[in-house]
């Protein structure tokens, strides 16, 4: 059997990096076995969900590398949820309520007030055909609960969690649909994942109980239940649930020089004892993908090393995939000489000034000065085109007696107005011999 996972983000606001998480997780499963990754637009809601949102949704997963095989949109699916839900009423899995929302609440307080849990009593089950039409002929709309089976155990082998176990008459038959006829989230979910072939959700514990519904909704509409996996939640650096973190989109990330890959490269490990490698190499990722190396805890989003990530995804991007965000003029050579010493991509500017110039010429002594119109002397009879930063040194050496950073040092900072920075040896010829020259010369 193929494996078919699928991403179903609600498009009532921004995605975040917990979202980003679960896309991902299920991006790499799929891609692990071969699958197929579909992204299912969750619109049902009509009042919260925006096109702007949805628009939002595709380009982050464009910009993080994740397509999907396909996309689906609930709300152009309502023919095929009513179909079910007709089937589900012939086959008596789903009945019709008209308790209000303070009812419910008085009821909830009377059950918690007696130390019982606050499970819905099922009073409507006992309503008659003659009461429905009573409540019709008033004008009133039934809302629709789904018949959990009491008398068969909710399990699973949950794919991070492992083996799972829900009792259904401590569980209240939940709300699938509103008086109003528009549908919650629940149903609709299954009766997709059952057309669409899902094999696999893989999604947050903050959907576990849901599961435990849902895997009685496969059964009653007369489909084998896929498989679950729910990945513990992430927090933030100062170990609780951070709203910063919820707040945080891909824009945010964007902005402040975050490379798709570096997030890809941890979020993918996030969670798992395994280290977590400044990878460039997704399908690398996905090779190794294993549900099983996650563990329960809560996993710790830190930024100190997304930073570390970040500089090492860098250091390995080739010029191809930066060359629309380099300096005019900056090539292929340029950038594997500066990538090394990157933090952001957008730092690339600043080395493109030192190379094309001007720079600031140190203060230095008498002494010092002497010795860099020494090495300008040199440098002028060098063969630019071999390796002029050797050759300079190494004649620099034997002629004036220097070695280690009293050689090194006065060059570095006459020839780019800096103590540290890239190799020199990659750097002198990107700054050329007339140039160099001139800052030697100071
Ligand atoms: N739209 C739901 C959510 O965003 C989907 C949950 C699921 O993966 O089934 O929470």
């Amino acid at each position: 059997m193929t494996v078919v996972t699928r991403f179903a983000p609600s498009p009532t606001g921004r995605l975040h990096v917990g979202n980003i998480r679960t896309a991902l997780h299920n991006w790499l499963l799929a891609r692990r076995h071969g699958g197929a990754f579909l992204l299912r637009i969750d619109d049902t809601d009509a009042a919260r969900s925006l096109e702007e949102h949805v628009v939002a949704i595709r380009a982050d997963l464009a910009w993080l590398g994740l397509h999907p095989d396909a996309e689906e949109r609930q709300s152009a699916r309502f023919g095929i949820y009513q179909a079910a839900f007709e089937r589900l009423i012939a086959a008596g899995r789903v009945y019709r309520c008209y308790e209000t929302q303070g009812e419910l609440d008085l009821r909830r307080k009377v059950l918690l007030s007696r130390g019982l849990p606050p499970i819905y009593d099922r009073t409507a089950l006992a309503l008659t055909e003659a009461d429905h039409a009573a409540r019709a002929a008033a004008g009133e709309a039934p809302h629709w609960r789904f018949l959990l089976d009491h008398d068969t155990p909710i399990t699973w082998t949950d794919g991070i969690r492992g083996a799972q176990h829900f009792d259904p008459r401590q569980m209240s038959d939940p709300v699938v649909r509103r008086a109003d006829g528009s549908w919650l989230y629940m149903l609709p979910s299954v009766i997709d994942d059952i057309a669409m072939g899902v094999t696999d959700v893989l999604r947050g514990e903050d959907h576990v109980s849901n599961t435990a519904t849902q895997v009685q909704m496969f059964t009653a509409l007369g489909a084998a239940v896929p498989r679950f996996a729910h990945a513990a939640l992430l927090t933030g650096s100062e170990g609780k649930l951070s709203k910063r973190l919820g707040a945080l989109g891909m824009a945010e990330f964007r902005e402040a020089g975050v490379e798709p890959e570096a997030l890809i490269a941890l979020l993918a490990r996030l969670g798992t004892a395994d280290p977590v490698d400044a990878t460039i190499d997704a399908d690398g990722l996905a090779a190794a993908f294993d549900l099983s190396r996650f563990g329960r805890a809560p996993a710790r989003f830190d930024d100190a090393e997304l930073d570390r990530v970040n500089a090492g995804v860098i250091h390995r991007l080739p010029f191809a995939r930066v060359a629309n965000r380099l300096p005019d003029g900056m090539d292929e050579t340029a950038w594997l000489a500066i990538r090394p010493n990157l933090a952001r991509v957008a730092e690339a500017a600043d080395w493109w000034q030192v190379i094309k110039g001007p720079v600031a010429a140190p203060e230095c002594d008498a002494e010092t000065r002497l010795f860099l119109n020494q090495a300008a002397a040199v440098a002028a009879t060098l063969d630019w085109a071999a390796d002029p930063w050797g050759a300079l040194t190494t004649a620099l050496k034997e002629a004036s007696g220097r070695k280690g950073k009293a050689l090194f040092l006065p060059l570095r900072q006459a020839l780019t107005g800096m103590d540290h920075g890239p190799d020199m040896k990659a750097l002198l010829p990107l700054i050329g011999r007339d140039e160099a020259l001139a800052r030697l010369r100071c």
